[in-house]
C-alpha cells in the first residue's frame, strides 16, 4: 500500500436496490430514509445531514417538490426526484360543521377512503386521525365496528393525514415569516381516535408518531398526542416504551359481563387483566394520567352503581375519566343517556377525586363525532338486527 494511503479508506458506497417504482419519502423513519438515500448513491457520511434537510423541507415547510429544496445541490435534487416522491393522501371532500369541526374524506392507495376530523377549540386544535380502513373489532356501539377491516394504513398515510390537514388549514410557515410566534398552532394536538384500532397497526402508528414528535418532523410534543385503544393488552407496554405518547382506554363498562358485549375484545383480555397492565403504563412512559373513555349508554352502563364501581376499579391509577355522550348513527342499537344521568354519574366520579369532563359532541351534524366515522366507499352495512344480535341484545328496532 502506498505510504500516502489514507488511514481510513474512502468507503465506496455500493448502491443497494430500492423497491420498484418511486419511493414515498413521507412516512419513512429516519433510518429507512437514510438507507434509501445511501442506496441512490448519497455518501454515507452525508446521509444523516441529508435526512435532516429533507425532513425539514417536507415536515416543517410543507414542501412537496424536490426542486424547492434550495439548500441541496441542483443535481442532487434532480437525483432525488428520479427516485422518490412526496405524497400524502388525496383530499376527496370536506364538510364543515356549524361548530367549525371539519370532516375530511381522504383517499389512499388502492382507492380506499378514510375519515379525518379536525376539532377547533379556543386554545388548541385537535386532529382525529385514522389508523385503519375499518376495524377488526366489533364494538357494538361504534359505527366503524360495523365495517369490515379493509387494511392497515401505512406510516405515510397516517402522518400524511396531519400534513393534509395543515394544507387545508393553510398552516405551513411562509418563508421569512416563520411559525409559532403568532399564537397557538391551529393543529396543536393529535388523537388516534379515528377509524381503526391503532395498537393492531402498531409499527406503522409508531413510525408515524415518531415523525409527528420529532423536532425536525412535525414537532408536536409527545404530551399532545393521545393514542386510544380498546384494550389490546400485549401492545400497551410497547406503546409506552416505543412511542411514549399519552394513552386513552375505551373502558365503557364496569363488569366483564357488560364489557364483553360493548367491547368484545374484553373476552380476550378482561377488565382485571387490562387494569393490571395499565397500572404500569405511566411509570413506563414517564407520562401523565391515563384517560378512561366511557361512553354513556342509556340503561346499559350509566347507573350510580356503575360510577361507584368504576372509581373502585381504577383506584391507584393516575386517571381522568372522559364521559362521552353516545353519538347515534343509522341503525345503532343504543340511546344516549339523559343529560341529568350523565351529570350525576360525573358528579360521583368527581367527588371521588377524579376529573370527569363530559365531552361535548362535536360535528354531529356532519356525522363527525366520536364513533360515527365510516368510509363512504364501504357502506355495505350489517343490518340493525345483525348488529344487535352480535352485541347480544334483543333488536330494539
Ligand atoms: N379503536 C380505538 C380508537 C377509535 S374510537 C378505540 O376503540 O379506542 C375513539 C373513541 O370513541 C373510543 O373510546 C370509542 O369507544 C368511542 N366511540 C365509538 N363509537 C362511539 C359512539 N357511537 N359514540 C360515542 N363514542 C364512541
Ligand atoms: Fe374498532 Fe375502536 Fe370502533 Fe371498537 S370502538 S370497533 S376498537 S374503532
Amino acid at each position: 500500500m502506498a505510504a500516502d494511503a489514507p488511514i481510513t479508506q474512502d468507503v465506496m458506497t455500493i448502491p443497494r436496490k430500492l423497491p420498484e417504482g418511486p419511493v414515498n419519502i413521507v412516512g419513512l423513519t429516519r433510518d429507512k430514509l437514510r438507507e434509501a438515500l445511501i442506496a441512490i448513491g448519497t455518501p454515507e457520511k452525508q446521509a444523516k445531514m441529508r435526512v435532516n434537510q429533507i425532513w425539514q423541507w417536507v415536515y416543517q415547510w410543507g414542501v412537496r417538490d424536490f426542486a424547492e429544496m434550495t439548500n441541496l445541490a441542483k443535481a442532487y435534487r434532480a437525483q432525488l426526484a428520479d427516485h422518490f416522491v412526496i405524497e400524502i393522501p388525496e383530499l376527496v371532500s370536506k364538510q364543515v360543521s356549524a361548530d367549525g369541526t371539519r370532516k375530511y374524506l381522504v383517499r389512499i392507495a388502492g382507492g380506499h377512503e378514510v375519515e379525518v376530523v379536525y376539532i377547533p377549540e379556543t386554545d388548541r386544535g385537535t386532529l382525529c386521525v385514522s389508523s385503519q380502513v375499518g376495524c377488526t373489532l366489533t364494538c357494538s356501539f361504534c359505527h366503524t365496528g360495523t365495517q369490515k377491516l379493509v387494511r392497515n394504513l401505512t406510516a405515510g398515510e397516517i402522518v400524511g393525514q396531519i400534513m393534509m390537514a395543515r394544507d387545508d388549514l393553510d398552516e405551513w410557515p411562509q418563508p421569512g415569516v416563520g411559525t409559532g410566534d403568532a399564537g397557538p398552532r391551529l393543529l396543536s394536538n393529535v388523537v388516534l381516535m379515528g377509524m381503526g384500532e391503532p395498537l393492531y397497526n402498531f409499527d406503522n402508528v409508531r413510525d408515524a408518531m415518531k415523525i409527528a414528535m420529532d423536532g425536525e418532523g412535525i414537532s408536536l410534543s409527545r404530551r399532545r398526542i393521545t393514542l386510544s385503544t380498546s384494550g389490546v393488552v400485549p401492545e400497551i407496554a410497547k406503546c409506552a416504551e416505543e412511542i411514549g405518547c399519552l394513552l386513552a382506554v375505551s373502558f365503557h363498562a364496569t363488569t366483564d359481563e357488560v364489557r364483553d358485549k360493548l367491547v368484545p375484545i374484553n373476552k380476550r383480555w378482561n377488565i382485571e387483566t387490562l387494569l393490571n397492565t395499565l397500572r404500569s403504563y405511566p411509570k413506563l412512559s414517564n407520562s401523565e394520567r391515563i384517560t378512561f373513555e366511557y361512553v354513556m349508554l342509556k340503561d346499559v352502563n350509566d347507573s350510580d352503581e356503575d360510577a361507584r364501581r368504576l372509581v373502585k376499579l381504577i383506584q391507584g391509577i393516575p386517571a381522568k375519566i372522559n364521559l362521552i355522550p353516545f353519538n347515534e348513527w343509522p341503525g345503532s342499537p343504543y340511546q344516549r343517556s339523559d343529560w341529568q344521568r350523565i351529570e350525576k354519574f360525573a358528579d360521583i366520579i368527581y367527588k371521588a377525586g377524579y376529573a370527569s369532563p363530559i365531552r361535548t359532541p362535536r360535528g354531529e351534524d356532519i356525522m363527525a363525532a366520536c364513533g360515527q366515522l365510516k368510509s363512504a366507499t364501504e357502506r355495505a352495512r350489517k343490518s340493525r338486527a345483525q348488529i344487535a344480535a352480535e352485541a347480544g341484545l334483543a333488536d330494539q328496532a
